[in-house]
């Protein structure tokens, strides 16, 4: 699944998920599980064959979401990882963030992306943030979006905006691109994050010819990989294949072995491998697997 939204060492399993559904589109977390083939009851279980299967589509450490998911047992006990914890975790229903803390992450992009939950803040013990001795507040656990409420204002948003008028105008360039190109079936069903995340990925591997994931790339090369698949992907459709097909020789029978991440064309098949799982229709990963394939 690409691009990869990392679980963090001090993130709850809930909120990676929202973030994970907040970017590849479905309307809530369970839509997203059903989607991913994982049983979303036994993941609140703690169940170890959806822990498997979360982490096998993720590429996240299973031994991190087992240590950061929160789930029931059987009994109805609360358990953070393999620990019965009842009495220090708060239940369910109360749910609480540091402000502070969930400024920080909006610095870093889009609030339904990089706001996250920590699960220290989900012990009975903790009534303030450590880190910036504040007050927790209380959120609305039935509520997936609750990090709308954190968003900043909007005065202080245009000028993030403001700040990287490159990118800005990088998307807005890309939306219309591809608003012109889906009429001819292109990538109609395609949301932004996911034109953007296609053509960064291809950029990267076929057009760079590395195996770095793009979205960790510097600001210049991250641009230079986007405009790169960017011109691969919507711009001529017809140099997608001849590109594609040099990598291949030039890295011999690798492509297509399983996920091998050593090799860009690893990462690549991957990530197609993942699209083609939540946008079957999709005709990019139609076409590159008939090419391929
Ligand atoms: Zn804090």
């Amino acid at each position: 699944m690409s691009p990869r939204l990392p679980l963090f060492e001090d993130e709850t399993v809930r909120s990676w998920l929202e973030r994970l559904t907040a970017y590849h589109g479905p309307s809530s977390v369970e839509d997203l599980c059903r989607q991913l083939g994982i049983n979303h009851e036994g993941l609140r279980h703690g169940e170890r064959d959806d822990i498997l299967r979360l982490s096998d589509i993720t590429g996240e450490s299973p031994a991190l979401i087992r240590r950061n998911l929160i789930s029931t047992t059987v009994k109805g006990d609360l358990r953070l990882g393999p620990h019965v914890l009842t009495a220090v975790l708060r239940p369910a229903t109360d749910r609480r963030v540091c402000a502070d803390c969930l400024k920080e992450d909006a610095s870093c992009g889009p609030p339904t992306f990089y706001l996250r939950e920590r699960w220290e803040w989900q012990l009975a013990t903790s009534q303030k943030c450590n880190r910036h001795d504040r007050e927790l507040t209380r959120i609305d656990p039935e509520d997936e979006h609750w990090r709308e409420g954190f968003v900043q204002p909007k005065a202080s948003r245009k000028k993030t905006i403001d700040t990287a008028p490159e990118d800005s105008r990088f998307h807005d360039w890309l939306r219309q691109e591809l608003k012109q190109r889906s009429k001819a079936g292109w990538s109609a069903d395609m949301s932004l994050p996911d034109a953007v995340d296609a053509a960064g990925v291809i950029g990267v591997t076929i057009g760079l010819g590395s195996n770095e994931r793009w979205q960790d790339l510097d600001f210049a090369r991250k641009r230079d990989a986007l405009n790169l698949g960017h011109d691969l992907v919507c711009r001529d459709r017809e140099a997608l294949r001849p590109a594609l097909l040099a990598q291949v020789e030039r890295n011999g029978t690798s492509f297509g072995r399983g996920r091998n991440h050593g090799s860009p064309l690893g990462m690549l098949w991957s990530w197609m491998r993942h699209r083609r799982e939540l946008a079957p229709s999709d005709p990019l990963t139609n076409m590159f697997f008939a090419i391929l394939t």
